[in-house]
C-alpha cells in the first residue's frame, strides 16, 4: 500500500491530459527529470524506495507521445543472446559462450511460432558485437513486456553445475556480486546514475520478473526433469548491467556450467536446447502478473 501512495506521488507533477496515458509508459517521461533531480545523491548500499517528488516542483510537459496507444494483442519477449562478435564470454576448447546462447535463442524464436499470443524478437540474430546497454535500449525500442539476457557459467572447480535466473537488484550477496562483475565487465563501482536507474526499474519492475523467474523455475523443474540438470536458484538479484535501463521486467539466465562436463554435453544437445526453449515459452504463456 505504501508503496502505491508513493507511486501515486511519484506521479501527480507528470499526471498528463488522459490517465490512460500515464499509466502507457511510466518510466519514459520521468526518468530523465529524475536523474538530473537526484544525480548528485549518493548511491545507498541498502535497496531503496525513490523519494517522492516534490508538489511544489514547476510542472514538466510530458513529452508527445510518439507511438500510440499500447494495444498489443501479444507478448513482446524480447531474448538476448549475451556477449557475440569480438567478445566470446565464457570459452572452453573451441566451445564459446556467443554461439551457445544465440542457438538457444533463435531456438526460442522457432518454438514459440507455435505459442499464441507470444512474440519473439531477439537483440542479436547473428555473431555481432553490441554494448551492454545497447541490448535493454533495443528491448525498449520493442516495447518489450519481458526481456530475457541469456548467458552461460564457468567456475574452477567444474563440479558447480546448474541453472541460475537472476533478476536485477543491487545486492550483496557475495557470489552474485563477483558472477555479475563477469558478466558486466566493467571494472569499479556503478555510478550514481546508474544506481537511480537502478532504484527506479526495482521498484516498477522486480515483483514481475520475479513472478516469471518462479514460472520457469516451476516450468523447468517439469519439462527438463528428464535431463541431468537442475536448477540451483531462481530468486537471486544481482546487479547486471545488461538489465539496467529495461523499462520492463527483465531476467537474466546462466543456462549453465561450460566447466562441468555434464552441462558442457547438453549445452551442445539440441534436444535439450529444444525442450529448454519450450519450458520458458511455456512459463511465460502462464505467467499471470498482479
Ligand atoms: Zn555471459
Amino acid at each position: 500500500m505504501l508503496k502505491i501512495l508513493l507511486l501515486l506521488l511519484l506521479f501527480i507533477p507528470y499526471i498528463p491530459v488522459s490517465a490512460d496515458d500515464a499509466e502507457e509508459d511510466p518510466l519514459g517521461d520521468l526518468i530523465e527529470d529524475i536523474i538530473r533531480k537526484e544525480k548528485d545523491a549518493t548511491p545507498k548500499a541498502e535497496k531503496a524506495e525513490p523519494q517522492p517528488q516534490q508538489k511544489s516542483e514547476p510542472k514538466q510537459k510530458p513529452e508527445p507521445k510518439q507511438t500510440p496507444a499500447k494495444k498489443k494483442s501479444n507478448k513482446i519477449i524480447v531474448i538476448d543472446p549475451g556477449h557475440g562478435g569480438k567478445d566470446p564470454g565464457t570459452v572452453k576448447g573451441r566451445l564459446y559462450e556467443k554461439d551457445i546462447v544465440l542457438r538457444l535463442a533463435k531456438k526460442i524464436r522457432d518454438v514459440s511460432k507455435k505459442y499464441k499470443g507470444i512474440e519473439v524478437r531477439l537483440t542479436r540474430d547473428r555473431d555481432i558485437f553490441l554494448e551492454l546497454p545497447e541490448r535493454a535500449k533495443i528491448a525498449n525500442r520493442l516495447d518489450g513486456d519481458l526481456f530475457i539476457s541469456l548467458h552461460v557459467n564457468s567456475f574452477k572447480d567444474e563440479t558447480a553445475a546448474g541453472m541460475e535466473i537472476y533478476h536485477l537488484d543491487n545486492t550483496r550477496n557475495e557470489y552474485s556480486r563477483k558472477l555479475a562483475s563477469v558478466e558486466n565487465k566493467i571494472s569499479g563501482d556503478v555510478s550514481t546514475l546508474e544506481m537511480i536507474l537502478i532504484d527506479m526499474d526495482l521498484t516498477y519492475y522486480i515483483d514481475d520478473s520475479i513472478s516469471y523467474a518462479s514460472s520457469m523455475a516451476k516450468n523447468i523443474n517439469k519439462d527438463l526433469a528428464g535431463y541431468k540438470i537442475k536448477l540451483r536458484d531462481y530468486r537471486k538479484g544481482a546487479l547486471f548491467y545488461v538489465l539496467v535501463g529495461a523499462r520492463m521486467p527483465s531476467l537474466l539466465f546462466e543456462i549453465g556450467y561450460i566447466s562441468n562436463p555434464t552441462d558442457r554435453a547438453l549445452l551442445q544437445n539440441d534436444k535439450f536446447l529444444e525442450a529448454l526453449a519450450r519450458a520458458l515459452l511455456n512459463s511465460i504463456a502462464e505467467t499471470k502478473l498482479k
